[in-house]
Order: structure tokens, then C-alpha cells, then sequence
């Protein structure tokens, strides 16, 4: 006999990771291209030595230091294993199986598994034709039944981001018992001033008395430590002691508490890193518009390409140039910005496809 499974996993889709090719230029999966700060990889080396030991569960110090940096108290600050992980447990923490998730469609690409995983039924609204989430299409999709509402600003995979006037519109229309999830994964990268600091708009909200605001941020893009697999959560009292209730224990491990809080100290370094990558974002867009591609305004560390039944053959292209992108065949292909030399690989492998 074999095991029996839920009968719904056959359904499920599995997350497929950027690929890894030896010899190519991996511009697939968001990452920082230069690797971790000389500063971060000691720190790692010398926690390495107390591995036999189990860690902190609760990682008070990196909660404490990144209570100190956002101006919350430490209650209100959940760590976990990378953010994807948070919106596990947020969804956890929030919805049953005949409760709702709302998200954009496209948009990261965990939401759906992870809400499937859970067993909570979902409802994705498209993106406007300029790539956009429709926050007034997502408002009125939502249901007596609805729990929870990813937000993704900027958004994964077009890159575009929300201005403050319409988060707080769109938080004004959601009932305060169904729980705003802002994610800002790619938040050190924005440099438009309208695009509001989640944070500082949630902290709004709680003042106002509406504790269904929660923000998502990770170590993984900006800070470069994607291997090492840690994110955190700012949220209000009650929704950050729920997602301490359905955390698993142990589930952010020393090394990456650690090198966490030694990417905290060397903030200045990798912020800079940031900006150089802002500035490629610039050039790479600008390169790609005269080559006449369609480039939405992207505030992420990535370019979003439109090219709908073209992307098969641009990923083929790509991959016969050695650059491999994130390809969502039928839809578009997302590029993340590497260094310079990986983006003009990838610049000329564009403007050498003709399809
Ligand atoms: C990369 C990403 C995350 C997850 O990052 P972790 O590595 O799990 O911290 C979360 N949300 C979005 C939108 C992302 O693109």
C-alpha cells in the first residue's frame, strides 16, 4: 500500500527556483550579485563554532536591533525563515479552509502554493495594463469571507510600486478584521519619494487604532543573504503574537541570526551596493525602451519585460547567450539587475533577439 496524501497536493503547482547554470550569468531569482561582505562571512565563521548548540528561538538580540532601526517595540517585530515563510504563518495565523487570501495575479509567485498549502481557498486579481495591482479591483474582491490581502509593493514580478495616496485609500476601504499584508521585499531599492515606507504607513494605521496592517521585509535581496534564509515581520501586538503561535521552533537558524545582525552593522556598505543597483536599474531600463522593449517603471532590483507569447523564445535566446532570466512563459520575463558587466551580457543578448 502506499501512503495516502492529501488528494488536493496533485493540484498543487511546485515553486519553481531560478535556474543554475555553471558558466552563466544567473539573473533569475533577485539576488545581490556580489557576494557577502568580508565583515559578514567572520561573523558567520566564528558563530560556525557554537553550531552544536540549538538557537534562539526567539532571536531576541536581532529583534531587539531591528526594534531599535524601525522605531516599534520588540513585540510588534516577528523574525522567521525568509519572509516566504512569514506568509506562511500569516496565513496560518488568519485563515481555515473556507476563509479567503486575496492577491494580484501576477504577483510572487509562493501566494497561491502557500494558500493552497494551508488550504485556504484564493482569489487573484489582474494587474492593470500598465502592470500595476488594481487596489480597487482587490478591494472589491473582497468577501465576508475574505482574511487576509497580499500586497506586493513593488511588486514580484513587474517591479511596479504603489504611491501613498493610493495605500491609504485602498486600507480605508478594507474592513479592520481583514488583515493588509504590505510585503517589501525589494523596499532598500525604491527611490521614488511617493512611494511610502510601509512601515511609517503602518505605524499610521496602529495610531489610528486599525491594527490589520502588517509589513514584510527580508535579508535575502538587499542585504544578500538569500542562502542563509531570514525575514521579518512588523506587525501589531495581536498579529505578531499569532504568528509566534504557529512558528515553527528553531526555524531561523544562528548562522543566519548572526550574519543578520552583522549586515545590520555594515547597513552603510550595503546600502550603497543598493544604490549602485538602482543606478544599473536606470541604464538597463533606458537601454531596453530604445531597443523598443516594453519596460514598466520598475522600483525593485529587476526590469519586467512584457512580451506575453514571445517570452518561450527570449528565454531560449537568453539561454543560448549564456544569461539566464526568469521566464513566466505567456506572460513575460523578469530580469534582475546584476553587476555591470552581467547586465550588458544581458543587454546584448536583448537586443540580438528578433522574435
Ligand atoms: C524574494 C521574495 C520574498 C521572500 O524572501 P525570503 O528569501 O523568503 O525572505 C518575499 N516576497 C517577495 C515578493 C519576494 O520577491
Amino acid at each position: 500500500m502506499t501512503v495516502r496524501t492529501r488528494a488536493d497536493l496533485v493540484a498543487l503547482p511546485a515553486y519553481v527556483p531560478g535556474k543554475t547554470i555553471p558558466g552563466a550569468i544567473k539573473l533569475a531569482s533577485n539576488e545581490v550579485s556580489a557576494g557577502p561582505l568580508p565583515s559578514v562571512v567572520r561573523a558567520i565563521a566564528d558563530a560556525a563554532t557554537a553550531v552544536n548548540r540549538y538557537p534562539d528561538t526567539a532571536a531576541t538580540e536581532l529583534v531587539a536591533r531591528l526594534s531599535d532601526k524601525l522605531g516599534v517595540p520588540t513585540e510588534q517585530v516577528v523574525v522567521g525563515c525568509g519572509s516566504v515563510t512569514l506568509c506562511q504563518q500569516l496565513v496560518q495565523a488568519t485563515c481555515t479552509e473556507a476563509d479567503e487570501v486575496v492577491f494580484a495575479w501576477r504577483s510572487f509567485e509562493a501566494y497561491p502554493i502557500i494558500t493552497a498549502v494551508v488550504g485556504a481557498q484564493q482569489t487573484r486579481v489582474p494587474l492593470t495594463s500598465g502592470h500595476e495591482l488594481d487596489l480597487d479591483a482587490m478591494a472589491d474582491a473582497i468577501t465576508p469571507r475574505t482574511r487576509l490581502v497580499f500586497v506586493c509593493t513593488p511588486n514580484n514580478p513587474t517591479g511596479t510600486a504603489l504611491r501613498r495616496a493610493d495605500i491609504e485609500r485602498f486600507i480605508e476601504r478594507v474592513p479592520s478584521d481583514v488583515l493588509v499584508v504590505i510585503d517589501e521585499a525589494y523596499r532598500e531599492f525604491v527611490d521614488d519619494p511617493d512611494v511610502p515606507d510601509g512601515v511609517e504607513s503602518a505605524k499610521e494605521q496602529w495610531a489610528a487604532g486599525r491594527d490589520n496592517v502588517a509589513v514584510l521585509r527580508t535579508f535575502s535581496k538587499a542585504y544578500g543573504l538569500a542562502g542563509l534564509r531570514v525575514g521579518y515581520a512588523v506587525a501589531s501586538p495581536a498579529v505578531a503574537e499569532a504568528l509566534r503561535k504557529v512558528y515553527v521552533p528553531f526555524g531561523v537558524n544562528a548562522l543566519a541570526q548572526v550574519a543578520a545582525m552583522a549586515s545590520l552593522d555594515a547597513e552603510a556598505e550595503l546600502m550603497a551596493r543598493c544604490r549602485a543597483i538602482v543606478a544599473e536599474r536606470a541604464r538597463v531600463r533606458g537601454e531596453l525602451l530604445e531597443a523598443g522593449f516594453e519596460v514598466p517603471e520598475s522600483q525593485a532590483n529587476f526590469v519586467w519585460l512584457p512580451l506575453g507569447e514571445r517570452t518561450a523564445a527570449f528565454n531560449e535566446h537568453c539561454l543560448a547567450q549564456k544569461v539566464i532570466v526568469r521566464a513566466f512563459v505567456g506572460d513575460g520575463a523578469r530580469v534582475t539587475i546584476g553587476e555591470p558587466e552581467e547586465n550588458n551580457a544581458f543587454l546584448a543578448a536583448a537586443k540580438s533577439f528578433a522574435g
